[in-house]
């Protein structure tokens, strides 16, 4: 059985769309009919060789989606086949199974633990979650990565509780799922900073009460002139490092937490001034979010179905798998929230 899937041949250069042949299944993994995937930065930098040296040439990419399972493999319990399911990067429990070849050409693609951009994916059991009926499948795709990193930030990470004053740094689609969490958390006010005006609006029609806009000028200011004294919480998500010291620079002294999220190029660094830390601010990493999935993605469920997190104005219009070059150049340009390519 073949499957079409978008593979990274070289970094720098678009990904290729063709038909792999697809392997039959190892103990642990599940075949999956992927309906969305969603497009991350992780996969942009990776497909522009910015992580690093890429080891795994040529492969497959994606790490957050939606599908029906079709097919299990031996040990399989989680999930059976034609059950829905959120494709996550994310361990939960379940058998890990490393990853997955597949053949191409005469050549081997590799593939990890979890890759989505195909119509079809082999994928490891603990990546895997049910998926209840009654969430719209672009939507449930960002369960697998945008919402559980971005609400499990402010929630898990940051530990928001009403009237905390928040910031959130890169309303892509990570920061617009924080806004949907700080919101939902009652946070207040909740601003959101980006350099996009579009992106800015998206965050506003999820409930942020302040947008800030750095081409009007420091950020930093325009925040302390809205929170004097600084922020209970600041999120970063845009993987840049002079952002994550603007994020620690607004919050405020004595308990301040600057959360950051975003991944920045291979060799980066940030240089921070550390009388900041004996004023009692706070830096926290987060593993995306600090989710447990068995115990998170279902709690992420119901307060979709019920309306309650509101991540709709996230997610693009879907560009076919053959527009995924489209798609990777959509979330680097800042056009759309979370750009989705839709397989069926
Ligand atoms: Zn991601």
């Amino acid at each position: 059985m073949k499957t079409i899937a978008a593979i990274l041949v070289e970094t720098g250069q678009p990904l290729e769309i063709d038909d792999l042949e697809i392997p039959k299944l190892q103990p642990g993994q599940a075949l999956v009919e992927i309906h969305c995937s969603g497009v991350c930065h992780t996969q942009l930098l990776e497909a522009k060789g910015l992580r690093g040296e890429d080891k795994f040439l040529p492969h497959c990419l994606g790490h957050e989606g939606s599908g029906v399972v079709k097919e299990i493999g031996a040990g399989v319990t989680k999930v059976k086949p034609e059950q829905k399911v959120i494709l996550s990067w994310i361990k939960g429990s379940g058998i890990n199974v490393l990853g997955t070849q597949y053949e191409w050409r005469g050549r081997k693609v590799n593939a990890g633990s979890i890759t989505t951009f195909s119509r079809y994916a082999v994928i490891s059991e603990n990546r895997l979650t049910p998926l209840p009926d009654g969430i719209d499948m672009a939507q449930a795709a960002l369960l697998g990565c945008a919402i559980p990193t971005g609400v499990g930030s402010v929630w898990n990470t940051a530990g928001a509780r009403p009237g905390h004053s928040f910031v959130i740094f890169g309303v892509g689609g990570v920061g617009l799922s924080a806004v949907a969490g700080a919101v939902l958390a009652g946070c207040c006010p909740v601003i959101a900073v980006d350099l996009n005006d579009d992106r800015l609006e998206l965050a506003r029609q999820l409930g942020a009460t302040h947008t800030v806009n750095p081409k009007a000028g420091d950020a930093v200011q325009q925040i302390f002139k809205l929170c004097p004294g600084g922020v209970d919480i600041a999120l970063e998500a845009t993987g840049r490092p002079a952002v994550m010291k603007q994020a620690v620079a607004c919050v405020r002294s004595q308990g301040g937490v600057a959360v950051i999220i975003g991944n920045s190029p291979e060799g980066e660094m940030i240089a921070l001034d550390p009388k900041q830390l004996n004023q009692g601010k706070q830096i926290r990493g987060t593993w995306g979010g600090d989710n447990v999935p068995d115990r998170d993605f279902p709690r992420y469920c119901e307060l979709l179905k019920a309306g309650k997190l509101n991540v709709k104005p996230i997610v693009s219009t879907p560009f076919p798998l053959e527009k995924v070059n489209e798609a990777l150049a959509s979330l680097e340009h800042g056009t759309v929230g979370r750009p989705i390519i839709g397989m069926i």
